[in-house]
């Protein structure tokens, strides 16, 4: 079994990810993983939206939000670093007033990447999720939850900036896909999420 994302960054000698090269490209398939989420799947997040980089997301054209260190935990022992996919949800502030719209606390597919962002040389192991809506504007400080059920592809080194996003655009159209399996859209309405009647 490959090293989980907590093992490797306890290395000192942390292996560089593989470079991403085109038969990789042109041979990605467009559904991935099993017709159910099979263990260590499901695996659920949650925690307040920590500021990250600020570098990479927005001008990506994929603002990722992340979660605080210690709450990616029971995903970083459980899975190797990697691009995974699932369901997240912005939960709504018990008090005060929201920039964001009631639309934006829905259930949406994500995909999110765990790891150390080889292209950006990221020192610190993290996760990165962004999820499958316009929302209204950011939501810093909001609690996330998040569902991860399933994997996408190892994390890749890239030589250009074209080759990374066109995988991020690959890696969002697989994961719905992926998601469009009974089994899978059974857990938007996983206990973690808080569904409010519409
Ligand atoms: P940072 O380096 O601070 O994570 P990003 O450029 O990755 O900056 O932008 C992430 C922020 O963008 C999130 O924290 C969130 O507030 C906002 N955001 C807006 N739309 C999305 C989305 N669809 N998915 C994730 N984050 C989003
Ligand atoms: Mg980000």
């Amino acid at each position: 079994m490959s090293p989980t994302a907590a093992e490797v960054a306890d290395r000192a000698d942390r292996p560089a990810a593989p470079v991403r090269t085109v038969e990789f490209r042109v041979s990605r398939p467009q559904v991935v993983g099993p017709n159910r989420p099979q263990p260590p799947f499901p695996i659920s997040l949650s925690g307040p939206v920590q500021h990250g980089f600020g570098r990479g997301g927005k001008d990506l054209g994929c603002p990722t939000a992340n979660l605080p260190d210690e709450s990616i935990i029971p995903l970083s022992t459980a899975v190797q670093p990697g691009v995974y996919y699932g369901y997240a949800q912005v939960l709504q502030p018990r008090k005060g007033s929201s920039e964001l719209f009631p639309d934006d606390f829905k259930v949406f597919p994500m995909v999110m990447s765990l790891g150390w962002n080889p292209f950006f040389k990221n020192e610190r192991l993290t996760a990165e999720i962004h999820i499958m809506h316009e929302f209204r504007s950011d939501f810093y400080g909001y609690d996330m939850r998040a569902l991860v059920l399933g994997y996408i592809r190892p994390e890749l080194d890239y030589t250009s900036r074209e080759a990374l996003i066109e995988d991020i655009e690959t890696d969002k159209v697989v994961a719905l896909n992926s998601l469009t399996r009974p089994e899978y859209q059974k857990h938007m309405q996983d206990p973690i999420f808080e569904l409010k009647p519409s």
